[in-house]
């Protein structure tokens, strides 16, 4: 199955991909994540993605489209795969058509998580990710376990460089006009799919942990 999760910075993308990883075990390709794990090497391509992101702009095509195709190529992606932040415009959308044709794959389902901007900058602002695993938390609606702590790999969580109020108006701006346009592109191919995005995911979390504790409860008392 090969999905795409869609929608503005700060959306919940990269929470709701994760959760895809679990359900249908096949990886999530992340180009953000991609592009971050770069700059981390110091690579030439990672410091050169580094001056763009930096200021909320978009890496420029090209480069995102190569870095793309090597990943799809590889082995874990035969069985499907979670796009997770790309395509972000109409050329990368096209070259990734193409990239499919030619492994006679197709794309079946773009999730696109809607979100209103004064949300997303809300989001934004609180936002914590975990610098080893890439998940994503936020100081009021969807704390880590131990504050600050990633819940999975113990490492202290940091604040993204490009998380600041100035940065996140670019990268809306960037949204709307140059990553919006792609929802016509894939309702046209039949398989766009509109998500409410705007939910409290910590209730929803809160509401797992709760049944989770009552069947421990019921099953000791039996
Ligand atoms: P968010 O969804 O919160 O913006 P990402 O991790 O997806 O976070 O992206 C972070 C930054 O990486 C973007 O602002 C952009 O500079 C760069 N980037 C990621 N994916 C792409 C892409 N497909 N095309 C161009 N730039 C990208
Ligand atoms: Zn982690």
């Amino acid at each position: 199955m090969n999905l795409m999760v869609f929608g503005a910075p700060g959306a919940g993308k990269g929470t709701q991909a994760k959760f895809l990883v679990e359900k249908y075990g096949i990886p999530q390709i992340s180009t953000g994540d991609m592009l971050r794990a770069a700059i981390a090497e110091k690579t030439d391509m990672g410091m050169e993605a580094k001056q763009y992101m930096d200021k909320g702009g978009l890496v420029p095509d090209s480069t995102i489209i190569g870095i793309i195709k090597d990943r799809l190529k590889k082995e874990d992606c035969e069985k499907g795969f979670i796009l997770d932040g790309f395509p972000r415009t109409l050329k990368q959308a096209e070259a990734l058509e193409e990239l499919m044709n030619q492994s006679g794959k197709k794309l079946d389902k773009v999730l696109s998580f809607d979100v209103p901007d004064e949300l997303i900058i809300q989001r934004i602002a609180g936002r914590r990710v975990c610098p080893k695993c890439g998940a994503s938390y936020h100081t009021e609606f969807n704390c880590s376990q131990v504050e600050n702590i990633c819940d999975c790999c113990n490492d202290a969580l940091i604040i993204r460089k490009d998380d600041n109020a100035d940065t996140v108006k670019n990268r809306l701006e960037n949204y709307h006009n140059q990553t919006a346009p792609l929802i016509d592109f894939y309702k046209k191919m039949g398989v766009f799919t509109q998500i409410d995005g705007s939910q409290k995911l910590m209730v929803r979390k809160s509401l797992i942990w709760l049944q989770k504790r009552c069947l421990v409860r019921y099953k000791k008392s039996l």
